[in-house]
């Protein structure tokens, strides 16, 4: 077993010995994980490039934590709408190989030709 797949069932468990699935819908874990990442913005909020690294430096934890949350979030809802996420981000991944052939993006990040 990945150890993804080993993590979700690890989150999954905790929340089931927590009898809290009652509570998970598909509408109030997208509003949590819209919150969540919230709280990462709030780390780089109003502070310039050199700002950002020294405060990533100094609360790496802190947003590790925050980050912590919004992937939790993210296997919540994943899990509550029936969604696969190493499926789906292969899908995405294979989408996005498409879309943005190595050949004509490499080092760039402006270039949106292909909206298909
Ligand atoms: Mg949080």
């Amino acid at each position: 077993m990945s150890d993804f797949k080993k993590l979700t069932k690890e989150i999954i468990a905790f929340r089931d010995e927590r009898d809290w699935k009652q509570f998970h819908n598909p509408k109030d874990l997208a509003l949590s994980l819209a919150i969540e990442m919230g709280e990462v913005l709030e780390h780089f909020q109003w502070k310039n490039t050199e700002a950002v690294a020294s405060h990533v430096r100094d609360h790496r934890e802190d947003i590790g934590s925050e980050l912590a949350d919004v992937l939790t979030y993210l296997i919540y809802l994943a899990d509550a709408t029936g969604i696969d996420l190493i499926k789906a981000t292969r899908a995405k991944m294979e989408k996005n190989a498409k879309r943005y052939p190595v050949q004509k993006i490499k080092g760039k990040h402006t270039n949106k030709y292909d909206k298909k």
